[in-house]
């Protein structure tokens, strides 16, 4: 650790705060002096905000008008390594640095003192009866030594309700005390489960350790097709960083993922870790995030979000299904969770696994040139073996109108019905219809704020803008020509193949699995539990599906639609349908009984489609890396994108020309700008937009010449600019 400054009461400090004023401010030290990375209260205008001291103030200002700040907080200060990692991402991603500490301090109640809550300990009384819920309380107790629980945890390690413990308390068995609420997490014994590994999983496995043993930055891809256990081998790696004293990290694209994950966590390591994503409340985030910074969690599962908490000793990132898509987001502070993962591991000396079946160009290409190491589990676990996978021809298919269910996929489901198995049924669109038409004027309903057509939820009977949320009822008049009754769907979405398998299969149990369907992540999880325990012949479902589930009895994935994602202009077009059609294949068979993988296709020809019924993914990716190459796109040449939105499309064109005719900046780069265009979706709620592509070879200091440009223009209030470095999504 470095040694970090003192600065002494009345000592001129620089602060930097999370307001939206993009410079660091001078204060005056606080009573008794504070160190540098403290976090602070600063006096701003009236008000009193957060701070971090990042260093000696600049003393630019009279003196004698610097204001003291008011008082050091009772956090963990901030490290050398997080304030680096702040400053560096800020610059990659060309946000303000203010901007990027919002991200890190995005937990409640930083200001405030600590608060209170119940503990429990082991007591010194001995039960009146001995049940099996009591004993399984008291070993829980006894395994972890002197360690305090909560009664929520407690009770969940034991399997039991709060009223057995509570019980237990009553006769001094289990002793309650008051405790900052912000408790140490429950300590994780790297030895305390564990499976034996197969001699493939093994080897894999102990690349993984040594990586992590180092103690120095790597990034490995850990690339394994689903279900050959790239998550158990990598449980190792976290058990040799846990033993290293070090700090772990785990990030899943999608929340729903959590709940099954914890429960592995705790058959592998004893008890639960730290978690932290949207579902958290307010006063676990809280505790999380204290706990970081102060070693009181050992292991965090989150989103993308969690690599900006304040980690003691981060030792491990490891990012799961790290081609997905969530990991890049797309408001606020555009990065990529994937790529800023690696860099806060170059800087706090960690090691990063990225574990996929399917990784994104990007890591498969870091991993050829030798960037990145490799390495591959290859089979299934067990008996399972990949599924076979097959086309439909769909123009040999006979379908009746608004009808989406071959016959041959259809004589594919029965006969899985017949044998007791399950059919998973994928189709890539949430709501009903992708579209309403009039059928007397042609006309489709669109949003009123953007250039979207309005998806109809029957589930919730509306339509739906999926671009700004705005919803309305389905009409019955048309909005333009005023016919009534002639208001149509066309197309299929999730919710009405539902329908069309209901009608098909009338004595078939079928579960309909959409992101839409489920208020809550615990309802969801249910659902899940309940097709994996075999409660359903038929699983209709989106996306949501195509991630990490595990479900025993499925033997056929029937896709819907394997065109659907080539339609598109966009550079990953061809990656993403490879990735999302080898998952939901990978659903099919995973454990004795073989599956099948049919994909209804009207171009069973395209390169794509015949790269995923080969299964031959070296040379799916060989290919497109050929291409991308000769387009000098990612990863082999750097794009940005620009998009600039506001409610007057002239004024925003006007500004986005201006832009475009004076890049002098990016031409000494040698950088292209392409547009301004209208943006693929031109209007979202009620704001035109526009975009530019900045296009550079991958040597270039692309940042640097972007700032340099932006900086030439004063953007007007009226139009907003975001920057996007390495777009995901062109939209
Ligand atoms: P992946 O993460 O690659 O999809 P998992 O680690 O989830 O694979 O493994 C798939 C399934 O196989 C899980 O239920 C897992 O517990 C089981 N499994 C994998 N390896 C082993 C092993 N060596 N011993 C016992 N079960 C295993
Ligand atoms: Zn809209």
């Amino acid at each position: 650790m470095t040694e970090q400054s003192f600065f002494p009461e009345g000592g001129l400090i620089s602060v930097l705060t999370a307001e939206p004023i993009d410079r660091f401010l001078d204060y005056k030290a606080p009573e008794g002096g504070c160190f540098e990375g403290a976090f602070v209260e600063v006096p701003l205008g009236p008000r009193k905000v957060l701070g971090v001291v990042w260093g000696a103030g600049e003393g630019r200002f009279n003196p004698a008008k610097i204001r003291a700040a008011t008082r050091v907080m009772d956090v963990a200060p901030m490290r050398t390594e997080m304030r680096d990692f702040l400053t560096r991402s800020g610059a990659y991603t060309l946000t303000p640095i203010s901007q990027m500490l919002r991200l890190a301090t995005r937990a409640p109640g930083l200001m405030s003192p600590p608060s209170m809550r119940k503990i429990y300990r082991l007591g010194t009384g001995t039960p009146d009866r001995v049940t099996d819920a009591r004993t399984r309380v008291l070993q829980i107790l006894k395994d972890h030594g002197g360690a305090a629980f909560t009664l929520k945890e407690l009770a969940t390690l034991a399997d039991t309700g709060p009223t057995v413990v509570k019980g237990l308390v009553k006769q001094g068995v289990v002793q309650e005390f008051d405790a900052p609420r912000d408790v140490p997490f429950p300590t994780l014994d790297p030895n305390f489960g564990g499976i034996i590994l197969s001699p493939e999983q093994a080897e894999a496995s102990a690349a993984l350790c040594a990586s992590v043993e180092t103690g120095r930055y790597n990034t490995t891809l850990l690339k394994g097709v689903t279900g050959s256990g790239k998550t158990e081998t990598y449980m190792e790696a976290i058990a040799t960083c846990l033993r290293k004293g070090r700090q772990a990290l785990v990030l899943l694209p999608e929340i729903a993922l959590t709940a099954e994950f914890l429960t592995r966590v705790q058959a592998r390591f004893g008890a639960r870790p730290a978690e932290w994503h949207s579902g958290v409340t307010m006063t676990d985030r809280r505790r999380t995030w204290r706990m970081v910074g102060e070693g009181g969690a050992e292991l965090v599962v989150g989103a993308r979000s969690a690599l900006f908490l304040p980690f003691r000793d981060l030792g491990l990132i490891i990012v799961d299904e790290e081609h997905d898509g969530s990991y890049k987001q797309e408001e606020g502070v555009l990065y990529n969770a994937r790529d800023m993962a690696v860099l806060r591991a170059s800087l706090c000396s960690a090691s990063v696994i990225l574990a996929s079946a399917t990784p994104s160009l990007e890591t498969w290409n870091n991993a050829q040139t030798g960037k990145y190491n490799r390495v591959n589990l290859t089979a299934r676990y067990g008996v399972a073996e990949m599924p076979e996978m097959r086309a439909i021809d769909m123009r040999q298919e006979k379908l009746p109108a608004s009808h989406w269910i071959s016959p041959s996929l259809a004589n594919a489901v029965e006969t899985r019905m017949k044998a007791g198995e399950q059919a998973l049924l994928f189709i890539n669109r949430r709501g009903y219809a992708p579209t309403t038409v009039c059928r007397a004027c042609g006309q489709q309903v669109g949003c009123d704020f953007c250039d979207a057509r309005m998806v109809e939820h029957r589930f919730q009977n509306r339509l739906i803008c999926h671009q700004c949320g705005e919803s309305k009822p389905v009409p019955d008049t048309c909005p333009s020509c005023e016919v009534e009754g002639k208001m149509a769907p066309v197309g299929p979405g999730v919710e009405r193949l539902a329908e069309e398998v209901a009608e098909r299969f009338p004595d078939a149990r079928v579960t309909t699995l959409s992101s839409d369907l489920f208020g809550s992540a615990r309802a969801l999880k249910e659902r899940i539990e309940s097709i994996a325990a075999g409660e359903a012949d038929i699983i209709v479902g989106t996306q949501l599906v195509a991630k990490g589930h595990n479900f025993p009895h499925l033997t056929l994935v029937g896709v819907i639609d394997a065109d659907l994602g080539l339609q598109g202009s966009d550079l990953r077009a061809a990656e993403r349908t490879f990735q999302l059609m080898r998952q939901v294949a990978g659903r099919a068979g995973r454990s004795e009984k073989p599956g099948v993988a049919m994909l209804q296709t009207f171009q069973p020809e395209h390169p794509v489609i015949r790269a995923i019924l080969s299964g031959d993914e070296e040379g799916f990716w060989r290919t497109e890396c050929g291409e991308r190459q000769q387009a000098a796109v990612p990863p082999f040449g750097r794009l940005a994108g620009i998009i600039l939105s506001a409610e007057d499309a002239q004024q925003v064109f006007e500004f986005a020309g201006e832009m475009a005719r004076r890049d002098g900046p990016l031409q000494s780069i040698g950088a292209q700008v392409f547009g301004p265009a209208p943006a693929p979706i031109a209007r979202v709620r009620g704001r035109h937009r526009v975009r530019m592509l900045i296009k550079s070879d991958k040597s270039a200091p692309l940042q640097h010449a972007i700032s340099q440009w932006v900086n030439q223009f004063r953007v007007p209030n009226a139009i907003r600019l975001a920057v996007d470095i390495d777009p995901v999504n062109f939209f």
